[in-house]
């Protein structure tokens, strides 16, 4: 019944498309991310799947339940937007036993209900203060704490921890990721931030430009991006991607710094796809699965920056569209002007055909 599908489904506003022609299926349960940067069509999804906003095209489904037309108030979902909407003249008490006492729950059960959610979030100690007297942060969790009392079927989240605090945000992917193992909720989650979506989703749905670009686990979006959109946005920093063409003779791949001994040797029929389709590719990898090389070989390229962040090092080389990143688990002894001589992990390397951008390895 908490399953949600959506079906060809279209937004416009007026002449301007938001979402085209969008097909996801979230299973019962499942934590499902809506990733993307800003204007890519996510709250709109989001919107509609509430029921604040009607399909311009397609169908909405829980279940096999079409919500068209169905109110927001009839679909039985919990909705938490990025600025929190609580009670500020009620205690914390007050506020996440709201919804229950409006639908005139027993004592016993909201008490009941409120020590759970405010144990799961770490409310407890703060249940009879006045939430006019805390801060944003604890807010938002009052408000995460409000909707998740219902134990609505479906959760949706929009950048619910947009405006909270760094240090708060870590520690409030845990307690959501918790919250939902409790509650066994659909949730879709609607986050510009990668790291909430990597840590905390099922799945993750990117989109770009209202277009669906690519549903996956977070670790195969990561390893396998299906388009140069996903590999550049996934990632911090995002995939290296340096253009290049299949070679006339072996089947291997010649960038434009020169051979690349290392690259393997694209497998059978790829070669050939791509000279199909002018052969002008971007071979990528990531830049945390490159090594220095040994004996010389590899991908040689001038340090032009060395960034130290914490345990890690980023390094910069190369530049213009002939850059790359190199990101070590220590102290590179890296030098700007020097040249490095990368090694990408061969089982990591994927191709992208320039033209329609896709994988094609
Ligand atoms: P953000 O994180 O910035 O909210 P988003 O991915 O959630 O981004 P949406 O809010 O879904 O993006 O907006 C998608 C596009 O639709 C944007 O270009 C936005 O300007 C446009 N849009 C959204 N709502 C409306 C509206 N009511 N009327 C006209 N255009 C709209």
């Amino acid at each position: 019944m908490s399953a949600i599908h959506l079906q060809n489904l279209v937004k416009r506003f007026g002449p301007f498309t938001a979402l085209r022609t969008m097909d996801l299926h979230i299973a019962d349960g499942e934590f499902m991310a809506l990733l993307g940067p800003s204007g890519c069509g996510k709250s709109t999804t989001m919107n509609m799947i509430a029921g604040m906003e009607e399909p311009s095209e397609g169908q909405i489904l829980f279940g096999d339940r079409d919500m068209a037309g169905v109110p927001m108030g009839r679909r039985g979902v919990g909705f938490v937007f990025q600025n929190y909407a609580i009670f500020t003249h009620m205690t914390v008490r007050g506020n996440l036993s709201y919804g229950l006492r409006m639908r005139g729950a027993p004592k016993s059960e909201i008490d009941r209900r409120v020590g759970a959610v405010a144990e799961l979030l770490q409310l407890t100690p703060l249940l009879h203060r006045k939430a006019n007297r805390l801060s944003v942060n604890i807010l938002q969790r009052v408000a995460i704490g409000r909707s998740a009392i219902m134990e609505p079927a479906i959760f949706l989240l929009d950048e619910p921890l947009s405006n909270v605090d760094a240090a708060f945000r870590a520690v409030m992917r845990t307690e959501l990721k918790h919250l939902q193992r409790e509650f066994k909720q659909t949730m879709v989650y609607v986050t510009h931030d990668q790291l909430e979506a990597m840590t905390m989703a099922d799945r993750i749905a990117v989109m770009d430009h209202g277009v669906l670009q690519q549903v996956g686990a977070p670790l195969d979006v990561y390893n396998n991006p299906a388009n140069l959109f996903v590999a550049r946005f996934i990632g911090a920093p995002g995939m290296n991607l340096l253009p290049g063409r299949p070679a006339e003779s072996d089947g291997g791949l010649v960038i434009d710094l020169g051979p690349l001994g290392i690259s393997p040797p694209l497998p059978e029929g790829i070669a050939a796809v791509l000279r199909g389709s002018n052969g002008e590719v971007f071979y990528g990898f990531r830049p945390e699965q490159v090594t220095r090389s040994v004996d010389g070989r590899g991908l040689a390229m001038p340090v032009s920056f060395v960034e130290r962040i914490g345990a890690r090092t980023i390094v910069h080389l190369g530049e213009g569209e002939r850059s790359v990143k190199a990101v070590f688990e220590n102290d590179a002894g890296a030098v700007v002007g020097e040249t490095l001589v990368l090694v990408p992990d061969a089982a990591s390397v994927r191709v992208f055909d320039a033209g329609s951008g896709r994988a094609v390895m």
